[in-house]
């Protein structure tokens, strides 16, 4: 692929940038110091930055780009909807054809018994709905002290200021005055990290447990609904042992809990079945879409809603909504990108393909001397670095130093690798080739070398 030249130079665009744009999640002082990196363009899992390199996109974006970059098909079916009808609301008594589509189809995608969908225009919007649709379900069910909603430390549920108190990202919660009244966080299923001397079968009960204990101390009237992420993604891939979620699924039942699945990243295949629901036998109530509804294409999300719930909801006017619920321009992308998924069979290419050779290459690499264990479900997967495996041991440094070192290195090895703390995540375009993956891993693991070089030369190889 030729070098991009129809912009400014490199170091242009980064002043520019520096002057002007406030980057999320990052200290813009600094990194108008480095000097950003710009993206030009993309295709299939190939970025191309402004100085004409290629890398390897190993996070599909942000979780989202799951039938890769540069399909022209969405393209086509954006300018022809932004020809015909560009916008119109859904309230008032009015809708279009996009929504109408879309909703319908993922009614069909859906779990059994989940035929309604709530759109908004991101994971944080819909997540804010949540609040909103649990809360009022039980005030119209005649229970209005079911207000509480338990959540999880180091969960990610959005950014806006009723997900953000939703998640439990220590960092966010200590700026501008999160969470809000009536949200509590109980432990994640982080073995690896927490589990000590349990086995995980064990430690994954005893996480579910604090579950129990939560809405007993809470009292079960006080308790509409516990959210979670089938498997988390942004707290840095964390797949919980097998006895973790059957134990939630019963003490929701027990206790008459609404369960939201946030399903943000697990959504719409990544897990290897349509939602993560499907893989890992969950019964939610609502399901939060967005990211690979549209494959990052157009910013869409939304809650999908069981029936017997959506019933309630239904019989009294909800007063919410977004101007773009619905949006006709990205419900006709996100439309066209689940017909791809179908058509082209993207889960029959993970299954026999793609999630294969994903788990080999993870495993793989726990050969190596900084890599602890590997942890994946479909094509979402992580690695935990230690300086001492036997012992599951955290590096004397601060948590993340030698995490974002190693993200450097995949970087300067033109492969895209997220760190979460001293985790390495993975979570590819769904469409990956097997050759691609092959590519993939043979970069990671020259960035893990480097990384350990770079440890020994700074001292750095110790236990916490
Ligand atoms: C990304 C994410 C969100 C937030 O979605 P936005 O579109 O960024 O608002 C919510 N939940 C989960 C699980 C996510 O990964």
């Amino acid at each position: 692929m030729s070098v991009i030249t129809n912009h400014l130079p490199t170091a242009e665009l980064q002043a520019l940038d520096a002057a002007h744009h406030m980057h999320p999640f990052t200290t813009n002082d600094d990194l108008a110091k480095r000097g950003v990196r710009v993206i030009t363009r993309a295709k299939g899992v190939y970025l191309t930055d402004s100085d004409g390199h290629e890398i390897l996109d190993g996070m599909a974006g942000l979780w989202c780009v799951n039938i890769g970059y540069g399909r022209a098909e969405l393209a086509e079916v954006a300018a022809r909807q932004m020809t015909e009808l560009p916008y119109y609301n859904t309230f008032f008594m009015t809708t279009h054809v996009p929504a109408i589509a879309l909703a319908q189809e993922i009614a069909k995608l859906a779990p059994e018994g989940m035929n309604q969908v709530f759109f908004a225009g991101s994971g944080s919007e819909a997540n804010d709905t949540n609040i909103r649709l649990v809360r009022t379900y039980w005030d119209e069910k005649g229970k209005p002290g079911k207000k509480a909603i338990i959540s999880r430390k180091n969960a990610y549920h959005g950014s806006s200021v009723g997900s953000g108190s939703l998640g439990g990202m220590a960092p966010m919660h200590a700026q501008g005055g999160l969470p809000i009244p009536d949200i509590h966080h109980i432990g994640q299923p982080d073995w690896w990290s927490e589990g000590g001397d349990m086995t995980p079968e064990a430690f994954g009960l005893a996480r579910a447990q604090e579950l129990e204990a939560k809405i007993l101390e809470l009292g079960e009237d006080s308790v509409a609904a516990f959210i979670a992420e089938p498997v988390q993604g942004a707290g840095g891939v964390i797949v919980p042992p097998s006895t973790y979620w059957p134990e939630i699924q019963r003490i929701c039942d027990k206790y008459e809990i609404l369960l939201i699945a946030d399903e943000v990243i697990c959504g719409f295949g990544r897990t290897g079945e349509w939602f993560g629901s499907h893989t890992l036998g969950l019964r939610p109530d609502i399901i939060t879409i967005a990211k690979g509804l549209s494959s990052g294409y157009q910013p869409i999300g939304g809650s999908i809603v069981r029936d017997d719930v959506a019933k309630v909801i239904n019989a009294t006017e909800f007063n919410h909504g977004y101007t773009y619920s619905g949006h006709p321009v990205a419900a006709a992308v996100a439309l066209e990108n689940l017909r791809i998924m179908q058509e082209e069979d993207v889960l029959g290419h993970m299954r026999n393909v793609a999630m294969p050779a994903f788990h080999q290459g993870l495993e793989a690499l726990t050969d190596h001397p900084l890599v602890g264990e590997a942890k994946y479900c479909g094509l979402m997967g992580s690695i935990a670095l230690t300086p001492h495996k036997a012992t599951r041991a955290a590096f004397a440094a601060d948590k993340g130093t030698v995490g974002y070192l190693c993200r450097e290195r995949c970087f300067a090895n033109k492969v895209i690798m997220r760190h979460v703390g001293d985790r390495m995540v993975l979570s590819p375009p769904l469409v990956i080739t097997e050759a691609e993956l092959t590519e993939l891993f043979k970069r990671a693991r020259k960035a893990l070398d480097e990384t350990y070089a770079l440890l020994q030369e700074k001292d750095l190889l110790h236990a916490a």
